[in-house]
């Protein structure tokens, strides 16, 4: 095999700068990140000699030594893992994996930000990369499980890693980390001291699966037969801490296995016990994250808790455990009555797993309206985060509707800054009042300036914004609230006027008819319909669909994905009383010609899109004719 220098990605060079440069004192934690990855390779290596049992070898152990060395100032970190080939080397450590940090690192560069708070560098994914807040220089020598020849990667700093043949006896890897001088001041305690080492394993890596092991000297015996011994010791506990009775674990505790499971590095919201008995036995501990993950909407998300049986695990990302609005959710769930060898395909028509998956939503839900009730501000944290996942459940899942529907927010003209909930928007409605009424738009800036409002504004009507582009097809799974129908102030068939006022825009309409018929006829290639309109009071005209039409901000959503989308046509609505209206009308009477007619058309249409912020089909010519009314 031939030596290589690589080059890193861009991207990758400026994260090892970062890390590099790093002023994060929590320094230490890059060895929660490296014993992480150690476990994780073997967890790997248990699935893959599930199905071929020649590449862990009878009697196989699993663990992660630690091997400091004070006089060469190193710290080794082996496992017996899977190992990666030379190219997953390359794949795995010499590129940035996660979707979304290149994103997040154009943000950074914007900013010039140096020193990033824990949180930020956690959601980088840099797990590896971290020890390069404490070491120079690393080297890594790799075997992949099943293959003869090993990898070794080394980094001096720069842009640069090489890549040789390196030397290993068995399966798994090797991690050297050459030390910065200790400066306990700045993060940097002695990682070769063992009482160091001791602290940060039990405070990090307590409850990881596989025996993480320091070599320990020790003077043994009395006077001249005293000598020195040196004995391996396991520094973690390896205790399941979901079986361990929610009063039984410290906060602390909860939280770093957090971060272990869900490789975040900030600290959970909220954390979820779930101990059932009865007919599906399990033990559950759940974490919903304080911040959401850059690729929560892309493809390529993980989703699924950890799954065991009885304390044995099974699957990493059980997705069956938990439906997919529910995404966010990280944790583990050790099952009793499952079966060991149970699989992706056999899992989906299990009965105990589904009786678990009903069990874990019920709580969860339970547990966020808990929150919604008791503690706002977290709720809060918790809706800005994953509000727009949550609400997919009314959707995907009908069967999940009366619990989701109470933990919905938001945002409505009641309030500027507050969101609301339906419950609250219910206690508010007017006498009178039949709907609960709502309006679709891109921004709140758009649809409280919308001339749909005008009508629900003088009655004093609430309304509330749909801004999230879910909204729309969340409505799907939600026609009606406690007895009361939700209903688009944009679309067709709001009834605000009362009989008599509907009986005088009858007659009007009368009044009206060739003129409306001139102008629809003008516009025939965008507009259904022209009528009057009892809905406008400041503005002269506006733009309604019909039912099951499709609000221009999701046409212009779809179109950007590039949906195709049946053309569709709206009803153009005229205020009556509007001067510009009358005006029109009195025009119309006295006779317009064609071409007179038709630029009143084209304003009349062209104004009322842009008052709901959309596209104008001819914006050139749309501005012609508004210069030649200043002429
Ligand atoms: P993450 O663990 O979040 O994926 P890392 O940068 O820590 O990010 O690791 C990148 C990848 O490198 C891992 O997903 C894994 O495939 C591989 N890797 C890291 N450490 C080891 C190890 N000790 N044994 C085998 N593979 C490893």
């Amino acid at each position: 095999m031939t030596d290589q220098t690589m080059k890193f990605e861009a991207e990758t060079a400026q994260l090892l700068e970062i890390m590099i440069h790093s002023l994060y004192t929590e320094k230490e934690v890059f060895l929660r990140e490296l014993i992480s990855n150690a476990s994780d390779a073997l967890d790997k290596l248990r699935f893959a000699s599930l199905t071929d049992k020649s590449l862990a070898g009878d009697g196989f152990e699993g663990r992660i030594h630690l091997l400091p060395d004070p006089a060469a100032r190193t710290l080794t970190i082996t496992d017996n893992g899977i190992g990666m080939t030379r190219d997953e080397v390359v794949a795995n450590i010499g590129t940035i994996a996660r979707s979304g940090t290149r994103d997040l690192l154009r943000d950074l560069e914007q900013t010039r930000a140096k020193d990033l708070p824990g949180e930020l560098i956690g959601r980088f994914g840099v797990g590896f990369y971290s020890c390069l807040m404490v070491a120079d220089r690393v080297t890594l020598t790799t075997r992949r499980a099943g293959e003869t020849t090993a990898t070794l990667w080394e980094y001096r700093g720069g842009t640069e890693y090489t890549l040789k043949e390196g030397e290993r006896d068995n399966a798994g890897t090797t991690i050297v980390l050459h030390l910065k001088p200790a400066d306990p001041d700045d993060g940097l305690p002695d990682f070769t001291n063992e009482w160091v080492l001791r602290r940060i394993v039990k405070k990090y890596s307590d409850f990881v699966r596989y025996p993480v092991v320091l070599p320990v000297t020790r003077e043994e015996g009395e006077g001249d037969e005293k000598k020195k011994v040196v004995k391996d010791e396991t520094l973690n506990s390896m205790k399941a801490i979901w079986r361990k009775k929610e009063s039984e674990v410290t906060d602390e505790e909860r939280s770093e296995f957090y971060k272990h499971v869900a490789r975040d590095w900030a600290d959970p919201l909220v954390s979820i016990h779930l101990q059932a008995e009865g007919r599906s036995e399990f033990q559950s501990l759940m974490f919903i994250p304080s911040n959401a993950p850059f690729d929560i909407y892309s493809q390529s998300f993980k989703r699924g808790l950890q799954l065991y049986v009885r304390n044995v695990l099974i699957m990493d990302h059980c997705e069956e455990l938990l439906p997919e609005y529910l995404r966010f959710v990280k944790g583990v769930v050790d099952a009793s009555d499952l079966p060991l060898n149970i699989s992706r395909e056999t899992l989906q028509n299990n009965r105990q797993l589904t009786a678990i998956r009903g069990a874990l939503v019920k709580k969860i839900l339970h547990e966020l309206q808990k929150l919604k009730d008791k503690d706002e501000e977290k709720y809060l944290t918790f809706w800005q985060a994953f509000g727009a996942v949550l609400k997919e459940g009314l959707h995907a899942e009908p069967a999940d509707k009366d619990r989701l529907v109470p933990l919905l927010l938001f945002a409505s003209s009641n309030d500027k800054e507050k969101l609301t909930s339906l419950a609250q928007y219910r206690s508010r409605m007017k006498e009178g009042q039949e709907f609960i009424y709502y309006l679709s738009g891109e921004s709140r800036e758009v649809v409280e300036h919308s001339p749909h409002m005008e009508a629900l504004r003088a009655k004093d009507y609430e309304v509330l914004f749909f801004i999230d582009p879910i909204d729309e097809f969340m409505v799907a799974g939600l026609d009606a609230f406690d007895g009361k129908e939700l209903k688009s102030i944009g679309k067709g068939d709001v009834e605000l006027a009362g009989e008599d006022e509907k009986k005088t825009l009858e007659e009007r309409s009368l009044q009206f008819k060739d003129c409306l018929a001139a102008l629809q006829k003008v516009l025939d290639e965008h507009v259904s319909e022209v009528r009057l309109s009892s809905r406008l009071t400041s503005s002269p005209a506006c733009m309604v669909g019909s039912e099951g039409y499709l609000s221009p901000h999701i046409e212009r959503l779809m179109k950007q994905s590039r949906l195709s989308m049946p053309p569709q046509k709206r009803v153009m609505e005229l205020n009556p009383d509007h001067p510009v209206i009358v005006r029109i009308k009195e025009r119309f009477d006295a006779g317009l010609s064609d071409e007179e007619l038709g630029d009143t058309a084209r304003l009349l249409h062209g104004q009322a899109l842009l008052a709901e912020s959309s596209p104008l089909p001819d914006p050139a010519g749309f501005a012609r004719l508004v210069a030649s009314l200043m002429k």
